[in-house]
């Protein structure tokens, strides 16, 4: 049990990062605590209007001159900044796990998604080019530019604090947008750290801006008459009832990717063996706390006689309950452990509630994630163990719901058709996942079912930087998605030009 160095060593005073300067915040300010120990490592400010509107002002005053840097320009800071992430990786990594609770591991993964995205857009000069067509009447051209807008805001979640503000924040930025970037307050120190990174890298005050905090911030976000569109990542509550709804009133655009509850399908010929492998990461992999997490299991019969489904699901269950009992849980800077804590005592206690409507709802608690021993000594604040309900039916609350912990759903489906039903009767479409090695089978389901992410024989499809992050009915809201080509044309204006010359 050995313990990486900390990278934080006394608590941290964030500040807002707004026109690039570090303004000192005399207003109410929010601990943030490592969940795995229970130490306060930072004080974070929880802005009000005022402060958001004076980041506002800076980003519109720097966006005159960072529109007519030529793209090359822009391309070549970000060029910088990937390089200065890679210098400091470690450290990223390192913090996310103090400030989430992740496995280092996991927090270096998503380090590395991050920097991606990056990467991708320092391909701006090409991503960006518009398109032409001599002669579309006789001695007259057509062009198509694309152009920045100004400012924009980017709202985070908390459960991948480093990874998720960079599907938008990169593209933004290159397209010669300025941001104000607000990121979750629970994991706030990764994002203030990539701001000074930004600067570092030659990215000019007032274009890459933080204002800390919560939904005051968020609001004078959405109603701000310079801000010209919005990136938001969270709960379906959230992304769909106040940031969509708010950004059509107000005229905005807007992509919302919000909550999740995903179904993974194991039909009978599936490699067990390497099915049940995936599914530790897919179902248990940051706690559970993932949008991508498989939740619900179902075993399909397709084929078999009832006798050899019964003993087909037997099978895989007593495979999954053996494996996932012996994940190691405990602090994320310890590398041999496999599971982390919640991100806070409160979301340990909607697992708990979970758990306890599972079997008052008639589900078999097989492994019971309550109890539960640590790799080294640590409170058991807001820890859960792995946790696998069987004969889990539709009509119950753990599989309809977002659940967003390291519980698991293991549920019958006597045909892929029915598979695919129980999927589509979900008012969630993030991601769904098939495993078998049947290419129709495969087929089918990436054909049918209804959902932004599929994984054949993949638990967690998560789309590289260069394809456009997706999703569906109640987990996605807008027209255009985060990462690659689609974030440079949603942080753009088309802009259409006809010329002749007498
Ligand atoms: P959340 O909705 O509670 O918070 C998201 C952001 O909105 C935070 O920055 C928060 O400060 C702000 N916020 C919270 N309540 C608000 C309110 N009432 N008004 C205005 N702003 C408010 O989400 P979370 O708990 O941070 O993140 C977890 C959720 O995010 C899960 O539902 C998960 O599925 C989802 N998620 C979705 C994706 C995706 O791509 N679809 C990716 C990651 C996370």
């Amino acid at each position: 049990m050995a313990i990486l160095e900390e990278p934080i060593k006394e608590v941290v005073e964030l500040s807002n990062q707004i026109d690039g300067e570090l303004a000192p915040y005399k207003g109410e300010m929010k601990d943030v605590v490592n969940p795995a120990t229970g130490k306060v490592i930072a004080r974070v400010p929880i802005s009000t209007k005022e402060e958001h509107d004076r980041a506002v002002e800076a980003a519109k005053a720097a966006f005159p001159d960072w529109r007519r840097t030529p793209p090359v320009a822009r391309a070549r800071c970000l060029f910088r900044l990937k390089e200065l992430m890679e210098e400091n990786f470690e450290e990223l990594s390192r913090i996310q796990t103090m400030e989430h609770g992740k496995t280092i591991d996991e927090s270096r993964g998503e380090t590395r998604r991050g920097i991606e995205n990056v990467e991708v857009a320092t391909g701006i000069p090409t991503l960006m080019m518009g398109t032409n067509l001599e002669d579309i009447a006789s001695g007259i051209d057509e062009y198509l530019i694309r152009q920045p807008l100004g400012v924009f805001g980017i709202i985070g979640p908390y459960n991948f604090p480093f990874m998720v503000p960079l599907w938008f924040a990169p593209y933004a930025v290159a397209t010669g947008n300025c941001i104000i970037l607000k990121p979750s307050s629970e994991d706030p120190l990764s994002q203030a750290k990539i701001a000074e990174l930004a600067e570092e890298a030659g990215i000019p005050p007032g274009v890459w801006n933080i204002v800390h905090g919560g939904r005051t911030v968020v609001s004078a976000m959405l109603d701000h008459p310079d801000i010209k569109g919005i990136c938001f990542v969270g709960s379906t509550p959230v992304g769909k009832d106040v940031v969509y709804k708010r950004c059509g009133e107000t005229a905005k655009r807007v992509i919302s990717q919000a909550g999740a509850k995903n179904f993974a399908v194991v039909m009978p010929d599936a490699d067990l063996e390497k099915t049940i492998a995936t599914c530790m990461t897919s179902f248990y992999g940051n706690t559970g706390q993932r949008c991508l997490a498989n939740a619900n299991l179902v075993m399909v019969g397709e084929g078999l006689t009832k006798q050899d489904f019964d003993a087909f699901y037997k099978k895989v269950v007593d495979m999954f309950v053996a494996v996932a009992s012996g994940i190691k849980m405990g602090y994320g800077l310890d590398e041999a452990v496999q599971m982390g804590p919640m991100r806070d005592k409160s979301k340990k206690d909607t697992i708990l509630g979970y758990i306890e409507k599972g079997i008052k709802e008639g589900a078999t608690l097989r492994l019971d994630g309550r109890k539960f021993s640590l790799v080294g000594d640590y409170l058991d604040t807001c820890f859960v163990g792995p946790t696998v309900f069987e004969d889990v039916t539709l009509d119950m609350s753990i599989a309809q719901e977002e659940i967003f912990g390291p519980v698991a759903m293991m549920m019958k489906a006597g045909s892929l058709d029915e598979a695919i039903e129980m999927i589509h009767s979900n008012r969630f479409g993030n991601a769904a996942s098939i495993f078998t090695g049947s290419g129709k089978w495969a087929r089918e389901f990436q054909y049918r079912v209804e959902c932004g992410n599929i994984g054949v024989n993949v638990g967690i499809a998560a789309p590289m930087a260069f394809f456009p992050f997706s999703g569906m009915k109640d987990s996605f809201f807008g027209t255009l998605h985060g990462q690659g080509a689609e974030s440079v044309r949603f942080f753009t204006e088309s802009k259409v030009v006809i010329q002749r010359w007498f």
